[in-house]
């Protein structure tokens, strides 16, 4: 990467030149502190779970949580996961966090329920994790070890593991026979249809928070909206709205036919024990 820019400037002159080799050094500075990082955090427990709630939009009740994971470098503070989980995935490190991951938000469940909180949680996982050979050994023991009904962990995944068709479906079917119920996140920015997913025995879809954000200034995307409620409504997907931060987008996607949403109006991913206040409490609001 770091090569192919410099070939690019050297043709627009030498300060340019200077210029770009030094932002790239810098960005690529940062990626091996990263990549550096990575594999030490799990040991020095720098990694956390955050918890958004998933809610009934007319109710404000909360439905379920969606872990999402957080981590604090101990020199460039704390890291989004859209940067880090990429990272993550190139080197393989994916693999053993995403197994931590796992067997946290289990742990977290069997707490609740023993304080009278029943709650699912949804767990992200990435398409690596997902192929990897032991993924349903580890899905089954982390149940398992904590005694919990599998209902109460769902799994998401991205339309990119839907590349993998064949094996996404063997995958899929196992999860399915254990009682977990699998959803495809960030629905609508990937390449596969829902004529495929209807082939897939997915449970929910979630839309967008690119759609959400857009479709009330935008009458194609508004469209696109209504179409993938419909359809996933007809093939009998469960759907899920990300990114409503506005009581004007909530309206539109219950008068529209999807009841279940996350979003910024609600509340932010909190730590644990904030999201305990909120689930002790009877809505959202
Ligand atoms: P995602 O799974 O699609 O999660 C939704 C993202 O949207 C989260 O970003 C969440 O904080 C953010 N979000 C929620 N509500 C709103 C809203 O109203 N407005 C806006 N603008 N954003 C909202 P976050 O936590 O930074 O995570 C980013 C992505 O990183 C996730 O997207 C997911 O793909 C990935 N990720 C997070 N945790 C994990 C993990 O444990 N494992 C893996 N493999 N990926 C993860
Ligand atoms: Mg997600
Ligand atoms: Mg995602
Ligand atoms: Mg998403």
């Amino acid at each position: 990467h770091a090569y192919k820019a410099m070939h690019l400037v050297q043709k627009s002159g030498y300060n340019n030149f200077q210029f770009f080799v030094r932002e790239d050094e810098r960005v690529l500075d940062r990626k091996i502190k990263i990549e550096q990082g990575l594999k030490k955090a799990l040991h020095k427990n720098e990694f956390e779970l955050y918890y958004q709630p998933q809610v009934h939009l007319k109710s404000k009740r909360i439905v379920g949580v969606e872990a999402l994971l957080r981590w604090k470098h101990p020199e460039l503070g704390n890291i989004s996961p859209y940067e880090f989980v990429p990272v993550a995935e190139s080197t393989g490190m994916i693999i053993p966090i995403g197994k931590w991951v796992i067997q946290e938000a289990c742990k977290q469940i069997r707490l609740w329920q023993s304080s009278g909180i029943r709650i699912k949680i949804a767990v992200n996982v990435s398409a690596l994790q997902f192929e990897d050979h032991h993924f349903i050994e580890l899905v089954n023991e982390s149940l398992s070890q904590n005694l919990l009904p599998p209902k109460y962990l769902e799994l998401e995944i991205t339309e990119s593991v839907m590349q993998k068709i064949n094996q996404s479906f063997a995958i899929i079917g196992k999860l399915k026979n254990i009682g977990i119920k699998v959803s495809i996140d960030d629905f609508g920015t990937g390449y596969s249809s829902l004529s495929v997913l209807s082939n897939l025995p997915i449970d929910v879809i979630k839309i967008d928070k690119s759609f959400v954000h857009r479709m009330m200034n935008n009458t194609n995307t508004a469209s696109v909206v209504k179409t993938i409620i419909e359809m996933g409504s007809n093939l009998n997907f469960e759907l899920i709205a990300e990114g409503i931060e506005t009581e004007e987008q909530a309206e539109f996607l219950i008068e529209n036919g999807c009841h279940i949403g996350q979003g910024y109006l609600y509340s932010r991913p909190v730590t644990k024990h904030e999201i305990e206040k909120l689930l002790n409490q009877e809505s959202v609001v």
